[in-house]
């Protein structure tokens, strides 16, 4: 196909797609689907080999946010049978980290919920970082705490994160479909915040949430403009109890057509496969592989995942390789932030047009695959690493 040709040599060579290329990944059909992995697999293993970077969530508090993001099971409102607790203390964060550590996980993602942290949060955190890298002070250790203030990156850094994420979600277009409370520009605003600190910068999406092919493709284009080293790649787990229930529009198919999408337009940015994995993708998962450089091990914040063992079984079986705390995750021409010269900007020939939506295909509903969290960090049974 003159379409995958085209993308795995702009792939390799670190060059942007036309946002006309990336909505054909997207309409392509099942019958090529096997093609559109092989290919962007090509692009995946040229920046990343076989390695597969294995991440761990901690969810430092758990539900009673005020904001009103449609998709989480934490927001105001939300009837979700979610555990709901205030922050963990540093030890017990430490410990549900090192549980993380142990499955084999290089980086460890501690997160709250709410709108953004007051200083007095930062502060709680800070400790927490310290208490988790005195353990293990090889690991990477990323926040997720909401807004940023002035001066907050700047504090989290100095108490020893390597990285922030603050997704994007979705496309600029919808976002006030998704929350009211805060918008898009605010989200973006935070993103720079921790860049201009000096934190290696993790910003992704949300797929499944009833939005178009251009909205994907857009989402995806402005993380690209912005330039984060991950970018977490989310399918909606549509939560009984929050607005965003009803929304089963994914299949296996359509998911690894999305990530493939994404590898073609980041193509040496890490990729990681994040929250709705085993929701969607169900027995694909590993099919998957040959597309993102990056999973979570175990559970998510609200939600159990697979087994951690199945997820290393799964990685061994597909014939790859858990990457080690002493290889650096991106390619060397990223490596101290920015993606080099090569990608600077859009192809020429890009076109002002995008063709025509292509509706995304309905999955049926899998309640049955979503269960809450009831184990790890907030509860006294052990964690799934
Ligand atoms: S995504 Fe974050 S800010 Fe939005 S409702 Fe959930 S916890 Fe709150």
């Amino acid at each position: 196909m003159d379409l995958l040709n085209t993308l795995v040599e702009k792939g390799l060579r670190r060059e942007l797609p036309t946002r006309e290329e990336a909505l054909a990944v997207l309409a392509t059909s099942d019958d090529d689907l096997l093609e559109v992995v092989a290919a962007a697999g090509k692009v995946r293993r040229q920046w990343f080999g076989r390695r597969v970077k294995l991440n761990y969530l901690v969810n430092l508090k758990s539900g009673l946010c005020p904001e009103d993001c449609s998709y989480c099971s934490q927001r105001l409102g939300s009837k979700a049978e979610i555990l709901k607790y205030t922050w963990l203390k540093p030890d017990e964060a430490s410990e549900a980290a090192a549980a993380g550590v142990a499955g084999g996980a290089k980086r460890v993602c501690l997160v709250a919920s709410g709108r953004g942290p007051t200083d007095r949060d930062v502060d709680r955190v800070s400790k927490t970082i310290e208490a988790i890298k005195e353990q293990n002070e090889d690991v990477e250790v990323c926040a997720c705490l909401g807004l940023l203030s002035q001066g907050q990156a700047e504090r989290l850094r100095d108490a020893g994160a390597d990285a922030y994420n603050h997704n994007l979600n979705t496309s600029e277009g919808t976002y006030g479909d998704i929350t009211t409370t805060h918008t898009y520009a605010d989200r973006v605003d935070t993103v720079h915040q921790a860049q201009a600190a000096g934190l290696s910068a993790c910003s992704g999406l949300i797929a499944g949430m009833g939005e178009s092919d251009t909205d994907l493709v857009d989402v995806v284009f402005s993380l690209r403009e912005l330039d984060p080293d991950s970018v977490p790649v989310n399918f909606l787990i549509p939560f009984e109890g929050t607005p965003l229930a009803k929304e089963w529009n994914l299949t296996p198919q359509r998911c690894l057509r999305i990530l493939a999408m994404v590898r073609f337009v980041c193509p040496d940015v890490e990729v990681r496969l994040a929250g709705g994995r085993e929701v969607h993708l169900r027995s694909m998962q590993p099919l998957a592989l040959n597309l993102v450089n990056s999973i979570f091990l175990g559970d998510y914040l609200t939600s159990e995942g697979q087994a951690g063992q199945a997820d290393l079984d799964m990685i061994a079986d597909a014939g790859f390789e858990v990457e080690g705390a002493e290889t650096t995750t991106l390619p060397k021409h990223r490596q101290g932030g920015g993606c080099g010269s090569v990608c600077g900007g859009e192809s020429s020939d890009a076109p002002a047009e995008a063709p025509a939506e292509v509706r995304a295909e309905a999955g049926a509903a899998r309640t049955d695959l979503v269960s809450v969290r009831r184990r790890g960090a907030g509860t006294d049974l052990a964690p799934n690493a």
